[in-house]
């Protein structure tokens, strides 16, 4: 069943929002490769460290794209959070200009914490999923589909698996970012 916003798109985008709907994993050709940008994520958050943070990202991304044949992204790491009238943003996805940009925020708008690191490499992998349904599955438009949220589930139990850290409990909630 597609989300209830489905019913308001127009037939073209629809057609889009089902392709993107259909596919649900994104296999890693070699996800023990990744594991290392992976820790050491983990490590610049548990140290506060927002260079550390970008650096490890951008890592993890250039990663993903040679594995999954996408052109580079870039990933920048900003300080804290905006937040706004749809309340606190997770992470932005900007297609354009070439190299595509991914922006996560360290901490929390709200009390300045750092974001945890489960939350933080979702934000990361949403983004990237954007990037994937633009230039991976050459959609015209990227939606929030339940195939999309599968992929990204998909794609963090690879990831963790591969660095050793147990799978996430639950998922974390939809960041209201595009
Ligand atoms: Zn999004």
């Amino acid at each position: 069943m597609p989300f209830p916003y489905f019913a308001r798109l127009s037939r073209a985008r629809q057609r889009i929002y089902l392709a993107s709907d259909a596919v649900t994993a994104l296999p890693l050709p070699d996800a023990a490769a990744l594991a290392p940008a992976v820790r050491e994520l983990e490590r610049a958050l548990a140290e506060e460290s927002r260079r550390a943070a970008e650096r490890a990202g951008q890592e993890l991304v250039d990663g993903l794209c040679r594995q999954l044949a996408l052109p580079p992204a870039a990933v920048r790491v900003l300080a804290s959070r905006p937040s706004g009238d749809s309340g606190e943003l997770h992470g932005l996805y900007e297609p354009e200009p070439p190299p595509a940009r991914i922006t996560v925020w360290m901490r929390t708008a709200a009390r300045g914490n750092v974001v945890a690191f489960r939350t933080f490499l979702r934000t990361l992998l949403h983004e990237l999923l954007h990037h994937h349904d633009y230039e991976g599955l050459q959609l015209a438009e990227t939606f929030h589909t339940e195939g999309f949220f599968k992929r990204e589930a998909d794609l963090a139990r690879q990831l963790f698996l591969a660095a050793g850290l147990p799978p996430a409990a639950r998922s974390p909630r939809e960041p209201p970012s595009r």
